[in-house]
């Protein structure tokens, strides 16, 4: 009897319960504690034995027995501990057990939960000894759900025992290529093994992964060898020569072109490539060990068979990743996929699958036994078992989930063919939950044809939740059937919150669009100039805003994205004050010191999973986690996203590679999603941190309006396709969108209603400091604007933000043009102490007192500080004129005067704005004085004056009067004086300075 198969025999007074009960004995060296790794005596062993430097393959060894590994084979080994439970390898052989087990089951013994509340047993009064003699095979030989005696504690380990799993020796499913390179000294000393990326190989040391060149000689060799040595040694039966995870991108070396098959689409386009070495490795190590086998996992990149090889080697083992999901949603495709592997090899595939299957969407109810038994069904003859990787929470908020998954899984492992899995369900509804049977079989019903919709739709969420609830009528809190309900209970708070989610809708927020399909390659190098890159349209570009009000902010930040191919990218350029650096705070992947200094953040909700963070700071540190998952998880997944970043004299720079795949057999890696769509949007947010002693800024293409990142709500719309405007719910409000309503009031001058709404919102509960200062700084501008200076100060007087409140105090004194007080009283003030955020904003108005005092160096030192400090062009621009001014009319020095007028219209594209006007009529002033005509009108030539109305055209043609008579061009200039004056528009200021100028000329 193999594999766990069991007889059970009785003859006149005697029952005998019989199988293979072989144990497991570890082979040294193997791992007796964490520290035997970490501190590389294990991998010293190894290599003593192989006299080479592959990766020591049984770092996992201890998690699976019950005992204390240390212990294991010393006398002080207790192999029944003084309650009298037995210490166990998980891969030891219990066919003796299975038999134990087998009969109490058909006594009616069952066993749904790990523990005493999941477990039935009838009362009887006597136990007849039954006439049998009865042999029972299991479906499969492996029966592996991996659970891991050690991690998951020894009722899971007894209640999976109970089940008939079997986990036995010797076979090694994933990654084993990864398990033999992946260290320094293979990193360093072959790098020809590795992939070549541009115009290096893939050895930087400290990656996660380290890609191979499956066209080098050597890597074949050493493979070979290696598998060898881990079955001469080890007594390894199948040894995985499987590629490192995320293989998505292929060599680059000559030998390795054309080797990819990219039109078979992701799951085929490395297939020949890569079972082509596995099928080599298989070949040659089957001439010294033809009854042992290498594995290899049809998965990512090379799901699909090869269409290179007709028939695989007969050693050579494959394993189906996602092989018979009973999520899919497509049942045909699997079965398809099964099938065109059956045609590659005779020998009986291998089923993988990660449990549970929701990780990505755990709330989502999918009770599916009806779907779960058919597959298992399906497989039974083509395939030698399953093997299911476990990421799994066995405490009261997931078990009434997760033990359904796991109970009809491995039950459906025995029975035959027809093993009834609605027989098995009816009969766990009856037993397990009593009185409530009914109701819990309709509501598990509802869930399996359901679940899918859950994700998106509320009303399905919400008649499941409602089903549930009328099963738990059905029974007595504290009864047994009553504990059990209370885990599903538990559980379903996930869809009791993600309802309540669905219920929301999302407000205005701005929208990134992907255009058109982009021609051309991007270089991750950080440097952002790529033709790519700078033709990209407008549409896919943005600029960041303050988190928590919207306003622009000091250190402006612009992005840019597309896609090609498979993969997302993003250019990220943040502006920084010339001649300071950034701040990193590590230079290490996965550390979470980053979050204290400067970085910039990708979150990323794709149309299935909500939602991804990517975070990357100056130094090109980079630190990745799936929010989508438990809080446990979170840092488990990997995005394999390639970066690089640029640190230049003021700004930094990011350009990222993301992967997207659409395959979601491994939720630990790479973003999950397909390209997005108008009618499948993405939702994104890109966000900044800029910290420094004096101030925190935050910025974010999509500003949530709270202090933090994390509102998926109010993530941009992002897909790709013609321009569209979303609806946005008009019920959803936050301090950003009241915040609007209040600025447009005000700049329609409506300074009475505009206050009013300032003051409302100021005065609402869940504002920020930062909100409240801006809500209350705002209503006492309106005040001023309404002459109420005193309503003005008592607004101003609440301000919770100190900086916030000097500015608008100082604002107040300027308005009633006490300017002598503004410098008593702020003359002092230290600016460059203030966060630097408000410093820009205080200097401004400090710099207007010492204006009108006429302090010019004062002044003009204010105005430097804040230019420095402000990015918002509009603002920017104000100062830069006010600068010249000072400097023209104060400090008198015509030049410097002539060059902060300058700066306001040499760039600018288009000459519109008051400042840039005064700008031009200052520097024509000065320029006249200097005599320098030709300059002049140059300058003046920047102004389309004929396409301009009303003041600040009558501005300009005064202007270009008093160039053209400084050059003696009396003529012209008496003509614009007059058509000027023949304007019935003309203000009153305007008609005298041109009569007064004629008067003039005409004396003359
Ligand atoms: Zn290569």
């Amino acid at each position: 009897m193999k594999y766990g198969a069991y007889r059970i025999v009785s003859g006149k007074n005697w029952l005998a319960l019989i199988g293979d009960d072989t144990d497991f004995v570890p082979i040294e060296p193997w791992p007796r504690s964490n520290n035997d790794i970490v501190s590389g005596k294990m991998q010293a062993a190894w290599d003593e034995i192989t006299g080479e430097h592959w990766g020591y393959p049984h770092s996992q060894m201890r998690k699976h027995y019950t005992g204390a590994a240390s212990l294991f084979g010393t006398p002080r080994e207790q192999k029944v501990d003084k309650d009298g439970n037995v210490n166990v390898w998980g891969f030891d052989e219990r066919g003796s057990f299975n038999a134990v087990c087998g009969y109490l089951r058909s006594l009616g013994v069952r066993w749904y939960l790990p523990g005493d509340s999941g477990e039935i047993v009838p009362k009887l009064k006597t136990i007849a000894l039954p006439e049998i003699d009865q042999t029972v095979e299991p479906d499969f030989p492996l029966r592996t759900l991996n659970f891991r005696f050690a991690v998951y504690g020894r009722e899971a380990a007894m209640w999976g025992m109970r089940l008939g799993l079997r986990e036995p020796y010797g076979r090694q499913a994933a990654h084993g290529l990864d398990h033999m390179t992946h260290n320094e000294y293979t990193l360093k000393n072959h790098p020809n093994w590795f992939a070549l990326y541009g115009d290096k190989r893939d050895t930087q040391p400290g990656k996660r992964l380290n890609q191979l060149c499956y066209s080098n000689e050597e890597l074949f060799q050493e493979t070979v060898r290696s598998v060898r040595a881990q079955f001469d040694h080890f007594q390894m039966d199948e040894v995985s020569v499987m590629p490192p995870d995320g293989y998505t991108a292929i060599c680059q070396c000559e030998l390795c072109k054309g080797k990819d098959t990219p039109e078979r689409g992701y799951r085929g386009a490395f297939s020949d490539y890569v079972w082509e070495f596995v099928n080599r490795v298989a070949k040659e190590v089957r001439k010294t060990h033809p009854d042992k086998r290498i594995s290899n996992c049809a998965y990512g990149t090379y799901t699909q068979p090869p269409l290179n090889i007709d028939k695989l080697e007969p050693n050579l083992q494959v394993i189906i990743v996602g092989g018979r999901r009973p999520t899919g949603e497509s049942r045909e495709e699997l079965m398809q996929l099964r099938q065109d592997w059956a045609k590659k090899t005779d020998r009986p595939v291998i089923i993988f699958e990660n449990y549970p299957f929701t990780g990505r969407g755990f709330y989502l109810p999918a009770y599916i036994p009806q779907v779960l038994g058919d597959s298992i069904n399906a497989t039974k003859g083509t395939s030698s078992g399953e093997d299911i990787w476990l990421t799994m929470d066995f405490g009261e908020n997931a078990i009434g989930y997760n033990h359904f998954l796991i109970y009809f899984t491995a039950r459906m492992y025995w029975g035959g063919k027809d093993q009834n899995v609605v027989e098995m369900f009816d009969e766990y509804c009856r037993l397990f939950y009593g009185p409530a049977a009914p109701a819990m079989r309709e509501f598990f019903s509802y869930c399996e044809n359901h679940w899918r919709e859950m994700e998106k739709k509320r009303e399905q969420s919400e008649h499941a939740l409602l089903l549930f609830e009328a099963a738990k009528s059905k029974v007595d809190e504290d009864s047994i059937y009553g504990q059990r309900i209370r885990l599903v209970d538990l559980y379903l708070n996930g869809l009791r919150n993600k309802s309540k989610q669905l219920a929301q809708k999302r407000g205005p927020v701005p929208t990134l669009r992907l255009v058109g399909d982009p021609l051309g390659d991007i270089q991750i190098d950080g440097k952002l100039d790529d033709k790519l890159w700078e033709k990209l349209p407008t549409a896919s570009t943005g600029r960041l805003r303050e988190l928590q009000t919207g306003r622009q902010p000091i250190y402006g930040t612009s992005i840019k994205s597309c896609w090609i191919g498979r993969d997302l990218y993003f250019a990220i350029r943040c502006e920084e004050a010339p001649g300071q650096s950034p701040v990193s705070t590590t230079t290490k992947k996965g550390d979470q010191a980053i979050w204290y200094g400067d970085a910039v953040e990708i979150l990323l909700n794709t149309e299935s999973h909500s939602y991804y963070q990517i975070v990357v700071n100056p130094a090109g540190a980079l630190i990745d986690l799936d929010r989508g998952t438990d809080k446990n998880n979170w840092f488990r997944w990997d995005s394999q996203a390639e970066v690089a970043t640029q640190v230049g004299d003021g700004y930094w720079t990011v350009e990222i590679r993301i992967p997207v795949v659409s395959d979601e057999n491994d939720p630990l890696h790479q973003v999950i999603g397909h390209k997005p769509t108008r009618s499948l949007p993405w939702y994104v947010n890109i966000c900044r941190q800029r910290i420094r002693e004096n101030g925190s800024e935050y910025s974010a293409f999509a500003p949530t309006g709270t202090a933090g990142f994390h509102e998926p709500m109010k993530f941009a719309h992002f897909y790709r396709g013609l321009s569209h405007q979303f609806p946005a719910d008009e019920s959803v409000t936050d301090y950003l969108i009241a915040e609007r309503v209040a600025n447009k009031l005000m700049r329609k001058r409506k300074y009475q209603a505009a206050e009013a709404a300032y003051v409302a919102l100021s005065e609402n509960k869940n504002i920020t400091p930062i909100q409240k200062s801006t809500a209350l700084e705002k209503a006492s501008d309106c005040a001023r604007a309404l002459k109420a200076f005193d309503r003005a100060g008592q607004l101003t007087d609440q301000i919770p933000v100190e900086s916030i409140q000097k500015t608008a105090r100082m604002e107040n004194l300027l308005s009633q043009r006490n300017y002598q007080s503004v410098i008593d009283q702020y003359g002092d003030e230290d600016l460059a102490q203030w966060p630097f955020w408000q410093a820009g904003a205080g200097a401004f108005v400090r710099a207007r007192a010492y204006l009108r005092v006429k302090d010019g160096k004062k002044a003009e030192a204010d105005l430097q500080q804040a230019l420095a400090l402000t990015s918002e062009p509009r603002l920017k621009s104000s100062i830069l004129v006010m600068m010249g001014h000072n400097r023209e009319m104060n400090l008198q020095d015509d030049k410097l005067a002539l060059d902060a007028y300058q700066q306001n219209y040499l760039s600018a594209g288009h000459i519109g704005s008051a400042d840039q006007f005064r700008s031009v009529q200052g520097a024509i002033r000065i320029l006249i004085r200097q005599q320098k005509y030709g300059e002049a009108s140059k300058v003046l030539s920047l102004v389309k004056t004929g396409d301009l109305k009303g003041f600040w055209r009558h501005e300009m043609m005064l202007s270009q009067a008093s160039l053209l008579s400084a050059t003696d061009q009396i003529d012209q200039a008496l003509n614009v004086y007059r058509e000027l004056l023949k304007d019935p528009s003309v203000s009153k200021g305007h008609r005298q300075a041109a009569e007064a100028a004629l008067a003039e000329l005409n004396q003359k």
